[in-house]
């Protein structure tokens, strides 16, 4: 039975749905609502990774942000005390390059609707890049257009994007989340975008990002593990769990984000594990593993 009330609702639902503790040796990990808030880390964040160390736990840590590159969030952790090296750090960007650069060959076409952290990925994995100045010309065509969350794009972009994709450039988005968080409040996010062009052109595009396969799929080969050594971690029911499950993937959730006990009562998309927060759930690895270093013992 779930009762609507902290730690007690966890532990209902850890009894339940408790799974193999070979589930905990590869982590893939989202970020915001779990690692931190806006500018804010977690309570116990370098207590998580220095258990993630001492259990010899690999992981990955994913985010459907496509406008930041790599290196800027090992930079933000480095300013929380945490070192993560920037190959283990995967952004939507990130996984939409490495997904096209597997179909395409080195010198095709995109054209990038996005922000400097996605045209930067595509150049990297061999993508020869459109200039995105005013209209693209009438006789240009490219092999992909992809589309991000952009806070800078102008209607002859939104309008060249969706002119290639008529003109049968593959349309792929990075992610399809339909809002991102602001201080006002929900701003348009990357499916807005992709909305647009698909209702400008009538074709719907290949998601990369949670709760799309693709980024699961780039995690788990840089983790090198198997779906049943592998849990995803996140706040985030419609993305981050929905997306696990559909990607043969153990989930474990997070209530340090966005959903609340409430909306996880009422919901149909049910997590294998449920913690409060990285504190919790260090707490559970050290315990599966029957090890407690003096510092972790709190
Ligand atoms: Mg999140």
């Amino acid at each position: 039975m779930v009762r609507t009330h902290g730690r007690t609702l966890c532990l209902c639902y850890n009894l339940l749905m408790s799974i193999k503790t070979t589930a905990f040796r590869n982590l893939i990990i989202d970020m915001d609502g779990v690692l931190w808030r806006g500018d804010t880390p977690m309570p116990g964040l370098p207590d998580f990774f220095q258990a993630l160390q001492d259990l010899q736990i690999n992981f990955v840590l994913a985010t459907n942000n496509a406008t930041g590159i790599a290196t800027q969030y090992a930079e933000k952790l480095q300013a929380y005390g945490v070192t993560v090296a920037p190959e283990a750090i995967l952004t939507s960007a990130e996984a939409t390059a490495s997904y096209l650069q597997k179909r395409f060959p080195a010198g095709a076409t995109a054209y990038v609707l996005g922000e400097s952290g996605l045209r930067a990925a595509m150049q990297r994995n061999a993508f020869e890049v459109l200039s995105d100045e005013g209209f693209v010309d009438h006789d240009v065509r490219a092999d992909v257009v992809v589309v991000g969350f952009t806070r800078y794009a102008c209607y002859a972009q939104i309008a060249s994007a969706a002119f290639l994709v008529n003109n049968g450039a593959l349309f792929v988005g990075t992610n399809p989340d339909s809002t991102f968080p602001h201080e006002v409040g929900p701003l348009p996010g990357a499916g807005a975008f992709l909305a647009f062009i698909e209702t400008a052109t009538g074709c719907r595009p290949i998601i990369i990002g949670k709760p799309g396969s693709a980024i699961f799929e780039e995690a788990l080969i840089r983790l090198g593990g198997t779906r049943e050594e592998t849990s995803m971690v996140g706040d985030r029911l419609e993305t981050d769990i929905a997306g696990a499950h559909a990607a043969g993937l153990n989930s474990i959730l997070l209530l340090s984000g966005v959903t609340s006990r409430e909306k996880l009562a009422g919901s149909e998309v049910v997590p294998n594990l449920v913690f409060d927060d990285i504190r919790e759930l260090t707490r559970h690895l050290l315990s599966k593993n029957g090890y407690v270093p003096k510092d972790h013992g709190r």
